[in-house]
């Protein structure tokens, strides 16, 4: 029986997203009354692959990144999980984040593990022929561990269809043969699936609604409030205001926020944003829309806060000063440990990362299985399917909290270490 204790767990270690998530991940074990054995076969990544990323710059000069890829657990299934490019990118991160898509993957009930992977750089200083580079040789320096049954990439921060485009012709050329299915998130004209691109952004929507109805609110009377205008924060609002009714009063980007107590003309907000030169919210104006900071935005005194931007938003520092009852986790890891604890005992319902933003990874399911196929499903379809995933996974999650008595991301976690120990246990181990 293994004894020995991760390095990684051995303290807890300094990233805040990797301290929280193992965090939960003890706290589960002993709910669960887990054998040590299978609790270090947890703690544990499977496999984690550092490389070098040489390229050429535009100026003829050779610049090397560093690359990751972790894959936390096969044994629910393929490892699955996006590739983020971002100049804070480093094992601990992506250690952190291949974990939660395991946790994520098997909350949803879908038949795969985790990975995730990441290049630490700053693409926004790199043209597009050079970002090409790096995505290619990105791709063909971790692609010994990929594979359409093995791992299978797709966007996160940063990286988008284009992206896994790239990736998805680059293994098909040094393989031969058309890999569709090696990464999902691409343009739906090589694979893609129908509804992928607003996924991430529906599931939220989803799970924001479905904690309306236990908490008897009415979608239609909630004030929301959403840091983050990428693809999730944006297909979030537009979905939760156009099929739900819901007043969105303030969104953000990095360039700072937007905020009317009546609510935002959406339409116009998305159109200045698809019009303007870098596609974010800065120069937009309109009457009774005043401009507020990221932080300010985050403490409006709003019924629904979605932090849909980037991980640690929320920290000891702010926490006390939030005044929405329900959080909904758009990005993933954006409230710290300290905070989570202050939030919970404030009595703050908070719809963690790994349920709220499982959307994406679920069309992501829906997206392999039509590559597998050659068999693609229309939009109803993908919507349907996605919304009744979201509801169980949902329901299942908030049924264990009222089980164990705890909150919801603390059920999440028990939830989906269960069926991973579940599946170890039923493996058994090779050889
Ligand atoms: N990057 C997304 C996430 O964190 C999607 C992953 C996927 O579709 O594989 O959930």
């Amino acid at each position: 029986m293994a004894t020995e204790k991760s390095t990684v767990t051995a303290s807890l270690p300094e990233n805040p997203m990797l301290a929280t998530a193992l965090n939960k991940l003890e706290a589960a074990f002993d709910a669960l009354d887990l054998n040590e054995g299978i609790r270090a076969f947890i703690r544990h990544p499977e496999r984690e692959l550092k490389v070098s990323v040489p390229i050429y710059r535009a100026d003829g000069n050779i610049q090397v990144f560093t690359g990751y890829r972790v894959q936390h657990s096969s044994a629910r299934g393929p490892c699955k999980g996006g590739v983020r490019f971002h100049p804070d990118v480093d094992l601990d991160e992506v250690r952190a984040l291949a974990m939660l898509m395991s946790i994520k993957c098997a909350i949803a009930n879908v038949p795969f593990g985790g990975a995730k992977g990441g290049v630490c750089v700053d693409p926004s200083e790199l043209t597009k022929v050079e970002l090409e580079r790096l995505t290619r040789r990105y791709t063909h320096m971790i692609l010994p561990i990929l594979g359409k049954q093995r791992d299978i990439p797709a966007p996160d921060m940063n990286t988008n269809a284009q992206t896994m485009a790239w990736m998805m012709d680059t293994v098909s050329a040094l393989q031969s043969e058309s890999s569709t299915a090696i990464t999902t998130g691409k343009p739906i004209c090589l694979g893609g699936s129908e509804g992928r691109a607003e996924a991430t952004g529906r599931g939220v929507v989803i799970t924001m609604v479905e904690a309306l109805k236990r908490l008897g609110q009415d979608p239609a009377k909630v004030s929301v409030a959403i840091q983050g205008f990428g693809n999730v924060g944006s297909h979030a609002a537009k979905i939760m205001s156009a099929e739900f009714k819901s007043k969105v009063v303030a969104v953000s980007d990095d360039t700072g926020g937007l905020y009317n107590p009546n609510g935002l003309n959406l339409d116009a907000i998305c159109k200045h944003v698809d019009e303007s030169p870098r596609h974010r919210l800065e120069g937009y104006s309109a009457e009774g829309t005043k401009q507020i900071s990221n932080s300010e935005l985050l403490t409006l005194d709003v019924d629904v806060l979605v932090p849909a931007a980037i991980e640690n938003q929320i920290t000891e520092k702010n926490a006390n000063d939030i005044k929405a009852k329900l959080i909904v986790e758009g990005a993933n890891g954006p409230v710290t440990h300290q905070a989570d604890k202050i939030l919970v005992d404030k009595g703050v319902i908070l719809i963690p990362d790994i349920l709220a933003n499982a959307g994406g990874v679920v069309t992501s399911y829906f997206e392999w299985v039509q590559d597998l196929q050659s068999f693609f499903w229309n939009l109803e379809d993908v919507r349907s399917k996605l919304t009744e995933i979201m509801k169980r996974a949902f329901a299942e999650a908030w049924d264990m909290a009222q089980e164990k008595n705890t909150d919801l991301r603390s059920a999440s976690f028990i939830l989906a270490v269960k069926r991973i120990a579940d599946a170890i246990e039923q493996r058994g181990l090779f050889p």
